[in-house]
């Protein structure tokens, strides 16, 4: 564990995490200060007078500049200039996953990918609970890593953005687990997804070969790091996961049943339609779980039962209501194009999807074949109206704007007919109509449950 007493630590960023990791610096015994470029929220300001930790807010003055070395919170991209000073001095930064990671010794189990990352972590902490076994869970829901250092019992089951891993230097996991790679957040990777891949295969830079490492198998990119990765001296045992091939050791389907191969030898796990979640992307990640838990040898009777009962998380293909044989789902959590893609290959009916927000640049070409298929109306909101006409508005048979979520939901129960699906799944940030996508999603079915 590195030594900390005594010595002087920047906090950039006072948002959640970078509050977490500042208070469990100063009762570690560091002398610590947290500085941030914009306002600090009443909360975080509240904890860190009662934890009588100095602050600056709305820019950084010289004393940010003073850190023996500084602690990122996960908002803060390594181009920010006070970011850059240290790197520039010499001073190491670190994140606030590295940090909490220096005061347990307990198993990590570290979740990370573009997308699936909250499914996945919620899943396998659901595992955990099915299997009485204890574990504490961190994240992008609810808690920062540093907030449950503390709880000393069982596994510490964590979700890790690439932000995260750009700041990690011991950060060793048991168990780690990359989900997939799709373009989202490149503007922080300098437009390229080989930086972004790499990025996220610091998730075992660590790890030996008493650790794991679960990967999706048909990733080709995800498949040449692993090749790179085995030409290490040292590195993790290596279980992919696969919905479309055999994967030589790992997770797989054969005639719907879920394969585990370990050493060359195969168990039957459960048939894929007992799988409680749907969606082909469910099935990856039921599979990914499913590894992870194995790993951390978890029996299969909790696993089979866990993958069986899961309901899934809030504003993730979350069936909001069904409404005169309508069925409305709230997917306000997909905020990129590869979500949408996997939200419309859920369903095999005729659909109107509701899309549009803030838009990063996507290409919606993706979606093309999916949209001529199965949905007969597209509505778009948000700022991104124009450019979702532009690309999609043609190879649809209605295309329609709204204002208004509210204009949004009754223009949509006016061409949905019963046995369709009504899917709100945006493929954009929610900032420019809402907070965050939970209020995008709540005022979604609010409106659903006036209908
Ligand atoms: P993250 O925490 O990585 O953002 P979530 O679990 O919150 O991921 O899901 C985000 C969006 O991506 C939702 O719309 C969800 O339905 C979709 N999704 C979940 N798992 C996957 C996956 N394995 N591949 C593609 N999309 C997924």
């Amino acid at each position: 564990m590195r030594e900390i007493r005594g010595i002087h630590i920047v906090v950039i960023g006072a948002a959640r995490s970078g509050v977490a990791a500042a208070i469990l610096l100063k009762k570690k015994g560091a002398e610590v200060f947290v500085s941030d470029a914009g306002a600090i929220s009443m909360s975080s300001k509240a904890k860190l007078i009662d934890t009588q930790i100095n602050f600056e807010e709305n820019g950084h003055t010289d004393l940010a500049e003073q850190g023996n070395f500084a602690v990122l919170s996960p908002g803060v991209p390594t181009e920010a200039p006070i970011v850059q000073t240290y790197l520039n001095t010499g001073k190491e930064v670190f994140s606030e996953i590295e940090v909490a990671s220096w005061f347990t010794n307990n198993k990590i189990v570290a979740i990370t990918g573009s997308n699936g990352k909250t499914t996945v972590t919620t899943w396998l902490s659901y595992i955990w609970e099915t299997a009485q076994v204890d574990f504490s869970l961190a994240g992008n829901i609810g808690y920062a890593f540093s907030e449950k250092i503390e709880e000393v019992k069982g596994e510490h089951i964590l979700e890790v953005s690439s932000f995260q891993l750009d700041h990690i230097d011991s950060f060793k996991p048991a168990i780690s687990v990359l989900l997939n790679i799709t373009p989202d957040h490149l503007d922080r990777y300098g437009y390229s997804l080989d930086n972004y891949a790499a990025s996220k295969f610091r998730i075992t830079e660590n790890q030996t070969a008493e650790n794991w490492f679960i990967f999706n198998y048909d990733d080709p990119l995800i498949k040449q790091h692993v090749e790179a990765l085995q030409k290490k001296e040292s590195f993790p045992q290596l279980w992919g996961f696969s919905n479309k091939n055999e994967v030589p050791e790992g997770a797989f389907i054969r005639n719907d049943q879920i394969i585990f191969r370990f050493n060359n030898k195969e168990e039957t796990l459960m048939s894929v339609f007992e799988i409680g979640l749907k969606g082909q992307h469910n099935l990856q990640n039921g599979l990914a779980a499913a590894l992870a838990a194995r790993a951390a040898e978890i029996k299969n009777e909790a696993i089979r039962e866990s993958l069986k009962t899961f309901t899934g998380v809030e504003h993730r293909l979350e069936i909001a209501r069904v409404v005169d044989g309508v069925k409305y789902i709230n997917d306000s959590k997909a905020t990129n194009v590869n979500a949408v893609w996997f939200a419309l290959d859920s369903y095999n009916v005729p659909m109107t999807l509701i899309l549009g927000g803030r838009d990063k640049g996507n290409d919606y070409s993706e979606l093309v074949d999916q949209i001529k298929e199965k949905v007969h109306t597209i509505i778009a909101i948000g700022e991104s109206k124009d450019r979702v006409k532009e690309q999609l508005a043609a190879i649809t048979p209605n295309f329609e704007t709204a204002e208004t979520m509210r204009d949004a939901v009754r223009a949509a129960k006016k061409v949905a007919k019963r046995g369709e699906v009504v899917l709100l799944s945006p493929a954009c940030s929610s900032f420019d109509m809402f907070d965050d996508y939970e209020h995008r999603g709540k005022v979604f079915k609010e409106e659903v449950n006036k209908l």
